[in-house]
């Protein structure tokens, strides 16, 4: 089960963690704050690591538990993610292992052993394990650190609270001596506060690093025909992992189906399916390469596939933070992915019904509703999205980043205080209950069965919007929705009525001038795409100088990699990342010497695949 050499014995209390970085992982340099996390937790520190998705924390706890002599013991809330993590210690030759509910008897008791021999690194542990028999009686001694992995499942007001994770707080107490830190991707002020407080760490240091994600390339479209241009964004991603979210579980397994009759390779997932269900689909999502999961927001923390390329919204997500969170599991390993989201007319005030329609305390509704304008501002924004994403987080980004539809596609602003005009007067000239698509067709003088039967063909509006075409007209009507100057009916089927008058007559009376960014007349984009990994070395090119990717070498290694995966029954990215296997197609290494060179073959890794690697890299055509 595991080669792992007798790392305490060979490294112990002065290893230098840079040297650990190489030897180990293949990496010749930390990332961010990583190297400060890393040398502050060697001396004996404590803290909070706030890190976006991908930004590299593991190794924040993972080096420091190899540097310093001892069993690191790392509390992480799902099973999965403990395999996850041990599966790939082990390939790196790292004595690690998982204690949780779902062992044979046999694997617990081998851990046991090996916990009483002191052979151990690392420990993971669920937070019931470690609190709940004599686990801290019997190693508390041998214990060097305790890492407290997606902290943030300490705060009541998350969605992944579990109320165990309160009782860490008591590790403070208990081994005052012993450093803990706590990682969590969640940015939120109000639930670093919390994590600071409940578990004890008011005297350690918070580091935070960036939480932008330069690597995810944030593309908005107004939404038109939903199917037709999610069908045409998958097409651009052939052959790639990713994430379709939706709304409500009917409409995800609506979804799930017309993707499965387009040909593609889809599943679905919600709280609604069995457990088996749920587990094949994460099992295939997390073991084959193209897999498309299509999924509510159930569909969450545990997945670490370190290679999805695409996390598309055909719905809005209910917050920014939501939002951020969803599209963060793209690209972890931080190789180009996207985040694409449909957005329309009703999205926005359907979801501030279903706030003004909950339960919620009025309290309670306020928060929602201010965590909804984020979204409206950050959807609506003219320019540098992640600008504005970055900003709702607290940070600055100076320069327009150049990748996101903002900088990609700019619009210009426009005065559209007439047409806004027009549209607030259709509306009320209709009678304030009908959709967007019924007062778009009055304003382009739809000469229908319906329009003439209600009479609206002999309205003063029908046919005085002439100079802009449908999808204009929708973008205008979520805008004005976004801005507040139209607002849903209440208890009605998406029908329009005006805003609060204070905010309406200034417009309607043309006291101020409404600028907003108008998209060009909708027309296909159908840009061509080169291959995905093509794509990848082009975002390591920094690296890599003017190389090219061997496609064919390429697709032998991922054969290789899958093979070697599936004997050993762990995912691919356990054996190699992607990463890795571009590198390989690219540089072509013919020895041992250059596999040793190539980012993420550390040393057990060559040991254990070198010879196997170098075989495919030489039947290849050498
Ligand atoms: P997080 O837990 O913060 O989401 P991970 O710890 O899973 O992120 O790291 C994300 C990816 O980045 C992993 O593939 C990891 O191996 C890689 N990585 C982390 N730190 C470095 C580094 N210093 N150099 C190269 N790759 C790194
Ligand atoms: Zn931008």
């Amino acid at each position: 089960m595991s080669t792992a050499s007798s790392s305490t014995g060979s490294r112990g209390q002065h290893a230098d963690p840079l040297q650990v970085l190489s030897q180990v992982w293949g990496y010749d340099a930390f990332r961010g704050p990583q190297e400060a996390i890393v040398r502050h937790v060697i001396g004996g520190g404590s803290g909070l690591v706030l890190m976006p998705t991908g930004g590299g924390k593991s190794l924040c706890y993972q080096v420091p538990a190899l540097c310093r002599p001892g069993l690191a013991v790392v509390v992480s809330p799902l099973i999965a993610l403990m395999q996850d993590q041990v599966a790939a210690l082990q390939q790196l030759g790292v004595a690690a292992a998982a204690l949780h509910s779902a062992l044979e008897p046999d694997a617990a008791s081998t851990i046991w052993r090996q916990l009483q021999a002191g052979s151990l690194d690392l420990l993971y542990v669920s937070p019931e394990r470690l609190l709940g028999g004599d686990l801290l009686e019997r190693l508390g001694p041998a214990i060097s650190l305790f890492a407290i992995d997606e902290a943030h499942c300490v705060s009541q007001w998350g969605h992944d609270f579990r109320p165990e994770y309160i009782q860490l707080g008591m590790l403070a107490e208990r081994f005052p001596s012993v450093p803990r830190l706590a990682l969590t991707a969640t940015a939120d002020p109000r639930t670093r506060d919390e994590i600071i407080s409940r578990l004890q760490l008011e005297t350690g240091q918070v580091f935070l690093a960036s939480f932008d994600r330069p690597n995810i390339r944030y593309l908005l479209r107004g939404k038109q025909e939903p199917q037709r241009q999610l069908l045409q964004f998958l097409a651009e991603h052939q052959g790639e992992a990713g994430i379709v979210y939706a709304r409500s579980r009917s409409r995800v397994d609506a979804i799930a189906n017309q993707l499965r009759s387009a040909g593609i390779d889809a599943v679905s997932y919600h709280a609604g399916l069995g457990n088996e269900q749920r587990s094949a689909a994460l099992q295939r999502f997390r073991n084959e390469a193209a897999v498309v999961v299509v999924a509510t927001i159930a569909f969450g923390m545990g997945i670490d596939k370190p290679d999805v390329r695409f996390v598309a919204h055909v719905d809005l997500p209910k917050s920014l933070e939501a939002y951020y969170q969803e599209t963060g599991r793209a690209g972890r390993d931080g190789l180009p992915a996207v985040a694409w989201m449909l957005h329309g007319p009703g999205d926005i005030p359907q979801l501030r019904r279903f706030i003004d329609d909950s339960a919620a305390p009025d309290e309670q509704k306020r928060i929602e509703h201010g965590k909804l304008e984020a979204l409206i501002a950050y959807s609506e924004a003219a320019g540098c999205r992640r600008q504005v994403l970055l900003r709702h987080f607290g940070e600055t980004l100076a320069q327009p980043c150049g990748n996101c539809d903002g900088c990609l596609e700019p619009k210009t602003l426009v005065d559209l205080t007439v047409p806004a005009q027009k549209l607030l007067s259709a509306v009320v000239r209709s009678g304030q209950r009908f959709g967007a698509a019924h007062v778009v067709d009055l304003l382009l003088g739809a000469n229908s069965e319906r329009m003439r039967q209600l009479g609206h063909d002999q309205l003063s509006v029908h046919g005085i919007g002439t100079e802009l075409d449908r999808s204009q007209w929708r973008t205008l009507v979520r805008q004005l929705s976004g801005l507040g100057y139209l607002h849903p009916v209440p208890g009605g089927k998406g029908g329009l009525q005006l805003g609060p008058p204070d905010l309406v007559r200034p417009l309607l009376r043309g006291e101020l001038v409404l600028e907003l960014p108008l998209p060009p007349p909708q027309k296909d984009s159908r840009r061509r795409s080169s291959s995905t990994a093509a794509r990848l070395l082009g975002a390591m090119a920094a690296d890599h100088g003017a190389l090219t990717v061997d496609e064919s070498l390429l697709t032998a290694l991922k054969e290789w990699r899958r093979q070697q995966a599936s004997q050993q029954g762990v995912p691919p990215y356990v054996v190699f990342h992607d990463r890795t296997l571009v590198e390989l197609a690219a540089r072509r290494p013919t020895d041992l010497d250059g596999l040793g060179g190539i980012g993420g073959i550390g040393a057990a890794k060559l040991d254990r695949y070198g010879e196997g690697l170098l075989a495919v890299l030489l039947a290849d055509g050498g």
